[in-house]
Order: structure tokens, then sequence, then C-alpha cells
């Protein structure tokens, strides 16, 4: 911290994001990012608009709400874009949380929701899972806050059904709760069909997992209401030109080419239940995920150990080491089906060599 660095900003612990290794003979099996290739047609219109990068980008992401509209079925008027739904996600910290309304999510969670309350200055509660690593969903009633979930949940993989969410939107009719569905593509289902029913509802979703973007940045938030009109409140206090010309070019061709994300789903989906059950034959323990990752553990190595023999082996895992109970398992992203068997094999051989 240099002398001129404010004291709000004292504490904070930034966001640590996964390795980014420049190896590429390493089976990177960390980030959740897709093994496939973006759309085709996404490439071929980001390189169309890099041509106009000389005018400002559309403040108003139009060709690419309109096609999102028609993909999901909501009016163009409930979408917000976003550089990465991260970018939404902070607004929403920024818009619905002060000191009389904290943000409420669970102790195991995505890593970044704290960090968010932090650098807003808000006050935030967790609450735990439960032992099975599951959300409770009687544990988000009445809360006082405005509730952030991540369906399917990270680390954990662990989806709640609609009908569960709906529970928490009706017991919170005076909070906004805020529906982080980065992975709902690879098996959850969407709540986005509940922003007819329900003000209170924000529903996130990403191009960075099933559309294969993560370098994009490219996000977005789903709304009904005048939630729409405070989110851009924020945007525009920000950066009007928040998402590039390429992105949003890339981000509305990739809409075009819905059967390619689909079959790729169905392809990482294919081997997420290839990994699953193969990990839980060798004596892990493996969360029921809907995502494109698993997480799990081995009774016999620890959750450091195992991330370490990995990487010797030229896979790379993610580990947290927080909180406690959490400390033995590792998320491991799905690849290809070929991909898997390789890391397969090399637990095989690691828990061969274990004493
Ligand atoms: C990956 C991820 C995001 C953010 O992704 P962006 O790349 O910023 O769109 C948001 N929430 C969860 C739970 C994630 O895992």
């Amino acid at each position: 911290m240099s002398r001129f660095f404010s004291e709000k900003y004292a504490a904070l612990v930034p966001y640590v994001p996964g390795e980014q290794p420049r190896d590429t003979g390493i089976l990177k099996l960390n980030t959740n990012e897709s093994p496939f290739p973006p759309s085709a047609l996404a490439v071929e219109k980001a390189a169309a608009a890099a041509a106009g990068t000389r005018l400002y980008s559309d403040t108003d992401c139009t060709e690419l709400r309109r096609n999102l509209a028609r993909v999901l079925d909501v009016d163009a008027d409930q979408l917000i874009c976003s550089n990465g739904s991260d970018e939404v996600l902070n607004y929403a910290f920024m818009a619905f949380c002060d000191s009389g309304c904290p943000a409420v999510f669970p102790d195991v969670t995505y890593g970044f929701y704290p960090v968010f309350a932090d650098v807003n200055l808000v006050p935030y509660r967790t609450v735990p899972l439960t032992d099975d690593l599951t959300v409770d969903v009687s544990d988000y009633f009445y809360v006082g806050g405005t509730v952030f979930i991540a369906n399917p949940n990270a680390p954990t993989g662990i989806a709640l059904s609609p009908g569960d969410i709906e529970e928490i939107l009706r017991r919170n009719p005076d909070n906004v709760v805020v529906v982080d569905e980065a992975y709902v593509d690879f098996g959850a289902v969407s709540c986005v069909p509940l922003i007819k029913k329900y003000d209170n509802l924000l529903v996130i979703q990403t191009f960075s997992k099933s559309r294969s973007m993560a370098g994009a940045r490219l996000g977005f938030g789903v709304v009904c209401g005048d939630i729409i009109r405070d989110l851009n409140t924020i945007r525009f206090s920000l950066n009007p030109y928040n998402v590039n010309s390429m992105t949003m070019a890339a981000g509305a061709g990739a809409l075009l080419d819905e059967e390619y994300t689909r079959g790729n789903c169905r392809a990482i989906i294919a081997a997420r239940e290839y990994t699953a059950s193969r990990l839980r034959e060798l004596g892990f323990t493996v969360t029921d995920s809907m995502a494109n990752f698993v997480f799990a553990r081995h009774p016999s190595v620890g959750g450091t150990e195992l991330y370490t023999r990995l990487r010797e082996k030229r896979i790379l895992v993610r580990h947290f080491s927080k909180p406690d109970r959490i400390r033995d398992y590792n998320r491991i992203t799905i690849g290809t089906m070929e991909q898997m068997r390789v890391f397969i094999r090399a637990i095989e051989s690691i828990l061969e060599e274990l004493p």
C-alpha cells in the first residue's frame, strides 16, 4: 500500500483469480473455461466489428439484447449487458446493499461476493451450507438483506430448483434476490421465467462458460420492473460503454448459433457424468454437480496434496483452503472426454503411489 491509498480500502483483500499458466503443455482444469472454441459466427462478427472501433460502442447493446431477448423469451428492456457477469454482480452490490440492507450469501460460494461487498463498503452476512454442502432455503426466509445465490452453487455445483428459489423470493418480498446462473446451461433449470412473477428477482448469466467466451468478458442481467433502471443508473455513472463493440458483436453472433452451444453443453455433461462416476469408483466423495466442474475429496489424500500431485503431472485443478470444511476438496473443471480420461489416469496413478 502506498501512503496515498485511501484508508477506506486499507483492509481490502482482493479476489484471487485461478492461475493462467503460459505453459501450453498443462491440462488446465482450474478456471471453468470451456474446452471448445467460441462459435465461428461469434468470431466472424467480432472481426467485422473490430473495423468499426473508431466509434464508441452502442450503449444500448441493441442487437445483442434483441438476440438475447429472443433466446430467453423475455423483452429486450428487461436485459442489461455487462463486462463479464462480475460487473453486473458488482452493480447489484452497489445498487441494493447498504448499512441497513446487508448482502446475504452462503459461507461456501463464489469468492467474489465478499470482495464486492468490501470494495463497496457494505456489510455482509454468510449463512453456512448444511453438512452435505447444500443450501437450506429456509435459512434465507426474511433475511432483511439482499440475497445472493449462485445456482448451481460454486464450487459445489449443487443446484436448487426454481421452486426452491421461488420460496426464497416469496419470503423476501421487500428485498432483491440475485440468482447467479453462471453455470445454468449444464443441466440446472433457469429462474428466468420467474421474472414475469416477481419484481424482486435479478437473474445473472454469463457468456464465459457455456458459450466459450471467458476472454471476451460478457455477462447480462434479466429482471422485471424498475430494478433495470437502478442498474442502468449505476452503469451510466461508471461506464456507459461497458461492453466493447467486438464483444457485443461476438455475443450477438453466438446467440445465432444456439445449436452449437447446446451440443457443447451436452458433451460437457457426458464428460462430467463419466468423471464423477469414475471418481466415485475410486473412492472419492463427489457432490451432485449440475455445472461444468466437479467437487471431490478422497479419504486417503488431503486436498492440498492431491492438488500438488496433479500439478506435478502437469494437471491444474482449483483448491480452496477456506473455509476449513472444504479444504480436502478440489474443484475440477470438466474438459473434453479425452482430457477427462487423461485426468482419471493421473488420479489412478496417484492413488497407486500412495503408501
Ligand atoms: C465464472 C463465474 C462468474 C463470472 O463470470 P464472468 O466471467 O465475469 O462472466 C459469476 N459467478 C460465478 C458463480 C462464476 O463461477
